[in-house]
């Protein structure tokens, strides 16, 4: 049974902000969909554990809002330097504590993710989501890559000095608002100087654009649906998918409802079928070595037949019955080894 990797989870900022603790991410709890025990009974292996800073006073985006027929959720408003980069020192303390406990195992190339997958401790690759913590000299980058950073998207959907995101907006396409400031121009290149792996999900179309064009690395899009199935601006068109797919690039799927159910809808109720129909649609651009898993556990709200990482072992049963074992294998896991050798190196 292959293990999951996966492209994207929130586990550290359900830890920043006190809902979980280390030591009942290792015995279990039920406060959030990850912990070792249902890690283990899932078949999660591990996945990028993203550092991301909550908008202060702001208490998350509205879920409520996003159960009508269309929304359009407003982005709070940009973040301070000083203030992210305290956050996120905090979630690499997390990081730490996780790693500690044996809950992890910190990994910084494509073999150590492989080295560990079957191992106990879930394999983990420390990813930023908005890059407010870093300043315009990108010293900050010294000391994150030293924590284990291998991978960092220039924007959550809230803009900064790097780009701009999308909004919550259904029904919606990305193209919304100008593309990479040059900050971000410059901050792709310190991105491949550095062979660190740049994340398209969040950003709008002309920054994907711009990173397209700037970028030397395959493009990856760790947590992001396809739009001609879920005409979310969060989900890839194919036109996106198709610039993704000439790089030899990846799309990790997304199991927020919202961004799975045709109608938008953020409400747990979604037959594993609207999965499916998102897998078959990215794999006829992005190809069978172009398509992986982005959960975005603990940062959405999942599919009534999944619930938790737990539920992981009926979308591989499925995913078996749907695409066969081989296919399956890649999406499972095989396909985001081969895009973190082809960015990393080694
Ligand atoms: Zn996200």
């Amino acid at each position: 049974m292959p293990p999951f990797f996966d492209g994207h989870n929130d586990l550290l900022l359900k830890m920043t902000t006190g809902r979980v603790t280390a030591e009942e991410v290792r015995d279990g709890h039920q406060n959030g969909h990850i912990d070792l025990p249902r890690a283990r009974a899932g078949g999660l292996g591990g996945g990028f554990f993203a550092l991301f800073v909550p908008t202060p006073g702001v208490k998350g985006i509205d879920m409520a809002a996003m159960r009508q027929p269309s929304y359009d959720v407003p982005l709070p408003p940009a973040v301070d330097h000083g203030h992210a980069l305290e956050e996120v020192r905090r979630g690499i303390g997390h990081f730490r504590a996780l790693t500690d406990l044996g809950v992890i195992t910190p990994c910084r190339t494509a073999a150590e993710v492989e080295a560990a997958l079957d191992g106990p401790a879930l394999a983990a690759v420390l990813h930023m989501e908005g890059a407010e913590a870093i300043g315009p000299e990108f010293a900050e980058l010294d000391e994150l890559e030293a924590a284990g950073l291998r991978s960092l998207g220039p924007v959550w959907s809230r803009p900064t000095a790097y780009g701009h995101g999308v909004p919550f907006r259904f029904p919606s396409t990305s193209d919304i608002g100008p593309g990479l400031t040059e900050d971000g121009k410059r901050l792709i290149r310190e991105c491949n100087r550095r062979k660190i792996m740049v994340d398209l999900s969040h950003l709008n179309f002309a920054g994907l654009r711009d990173v397209a064009e700037i970028s030397d690395a395959p493009l990856v899009a760790t947590h992001s649906n396809a739009h001609a199935v879920t005409p979310s601006a969060r989900c890839l068109t194919d036109e996106e998918l198709r610039i993704i797919a000439a790089t030899g690039g990846m799309v990790g799927i997304n199991y927020g409802t919202c961004f799975l159910r045709p109608d938008g809808k953020f409400i747990p109720e979604c037959p594993i079928e609207d999965l499916q129909r998102h897998l078959d649609h990215l794999l006829s651009i992005l190809g069978e070595d172009g398509v992986g898993f982005g959960s975005d556990f603990d940062g959405a709200i999942l599919p009534d037949w999944m619930k938790s990482c737990a539920g992981l072992s009926v979308l591989r049963d499925a995913l078996e019955a749907h695409v066969g074992a081989e296919l399956t294998a890649k999406l499972c896991n095989g396909n985001w080894l081969r895009i973190m050798r082809a960015t990393w190196g080694g």
